[in-house]
């Protein structure tokens, strides 16, 4: 059996945590590795499997080999998940491109432009500007989830921690290798950093920098990206303020741009979700005002579970995310992208030997009712075990005798 923690580099076992905490002490290593093999292997299954060795700013870090993520441990930090349970497949072959240098996106939105148009009145309705499959580009909702995603926010593991500090790290250390329409990422991507009483006047510098740099000449929009945790909006003059977890500077949106948000995300804003102690996590799109304020173009919500941020599309499904950790499961939550219609589980366990997947079932409108009988074919069809839960009753019971994959995992100290 594979550890999902190991790695190995010109011959040596490593652990990956230790590799990403003190690059500098691996560098030789991986340095001789790349001259030497050419790529480093993760050892997380028997097989060993090759990872990219990627070289930065005097680091070496390794990378998952192009195409090879689904092969991972689903607990492997280098695991992506089927392409069956990932809106990211529904995209054309251009719109993600993975390759041995890093990650390109072709996002939809233009980050700079010569006229006055405002993004968001470009598209008529957030979130409808789904075309099915092979859309082409990626949009701020598809990007939210890319970002989630591909640091394997979507997936949980018993006895994880995992808080904004280790969320803004993670996407940090991995946008690093990604570009968006031809510019790095980190460079027009800010995310929130975790408040911190010594670092509290330099992450209000840096956002201040952030924002300034979209100071372009008097006929151009520059246009950037901001992540964090939504907490609170308020009524403005203008229209709305919106807050942020960990940032004392505020966002701003005009009152037609935020009545689009409650129709297209109403879910991550409804009453029940602040009962079951949901979060809301969103991607902004931004210019600077003439005064210099963050104001907000175009926006994505994503209703995430109180403890773990994990995507939720329903309170009910908060309700099932929680029991789920509780009961200590491994499991993943497949995000649609931009493909809101797009069929997939609501969650998939990950600690089964056979395939297992949990539905929360819902709503009984006609599409609703539609998506529930393709589902249902498609696990007799596959031998899917499926675990059904209709809000109205009592959860089912999610304790099962411990796989010896997590048997595992408990009994490797480090
Ligand atoms: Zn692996």
């Amino acid at each position: 059996m594979g550890r999902a923690d190991l790695v190995r580099v010109a011959g040596h076992r490593i652990r990956l945590d230790a590799m990403r905490a003190h690059p500098e002490r691996y560098g030789r290593l991986a340095a001789t590795a790349k001259t030497i093999d050419g790529h480093a292997y993760c050892l997380c299954r028997p097989e060993p499997l090759r990872l990219v060795i990627r070289h930065r700013l005097d680091r070496y870090f390794l990378a998952r080999w192009p195409g090879e993520g689904p092969l991972h441990d689903p607990s492997c930090p280098f695991h992506q998940p089927d392409p069956a349970l990932t809106g990211r497949a529904a995209y054309a072959d251009t719109a993600i491109v993975d390759t041995p240098t890093g990650t390109t996106i072709r996002f939809d939105a233009p980050l700079t432009s010569s006229t006055a148009a405002s993004v968001s009145g470009a598209q008529d309705e957030l979130g409808a500007t789904t075309s099915g499959s092979g859309r082409r580009t990626v949009g701020l909702l598809g990007l939210l989830h890319y970002l989630w995603e591909d640091a394997r926010l979507n997936t949980w593991n018993p006895g994880k921690r995992r808080d904004w500090g280790t969320i803004a790290a993670d996407i940090g250390d991995r946008i690093h290798d990604c570009a968006l329409s031809g510019r790095p990422l980190h460079q027009v991507l800010h995310v929130i950093p975790p408040d911190r009483p010594g670092t509290r006047v330099a992450n209000l510098a840096a956002f201040d920098e952030f924002v300034d740099r979209l100071r372009g000449p008097r006929d151009q929009i520059r246009r950037a990206l901001v992540l964090g945790e939504l907490t609170a909006v308020t009524a403005t003059r203008y229209g709305v303020a919106y807050t942020l977890a960990h940032c004392p500077k505020r966002l701003f949106a005009s009152a037609p741009l935020h009545e689009r948000v409650l129709r297209s995300y109403g879910s991550a804003f409804s009453r029940a979700a602040s009962t079951h102690a949901g979060r809301r996590v969103g991607l902004f799109l931004i210019e600077r005002s003439p005064k210099g304020y963050a104001t907000v173009a175009d926006t994505a919500i994503m209703l995430t579970t109180g403890t773990g941020y994990i995507p939720c599309d329903s309170s009910h499904e908060l309700v099932m995310a929680d029991a789920l950790r509780h009961a200590d499961r491994a499991f993943l939550k497949p995000v649609r992208y931009d493909h809101v219609s797009l069929v997939l589980p609501d969650f998939v366990l990950t600690d089964t030997d056979i395939a297992t997947v949990i539905e929360v079932w819902g709503l009984d409108s006609e599409e609703y009712l539609r998506r529930k009988a393709i589902k249902i074919a498609e696990y007799e069809r596959s031998g899917t075990q499926l675990i059904g839960w209709c809000p109205e009753d009592p959860l089912p019971n999610l304790a099962v005798s411990t796989t010896p994959f997590s048997d595992s995992r408990k009994s490797h100290g480090p």
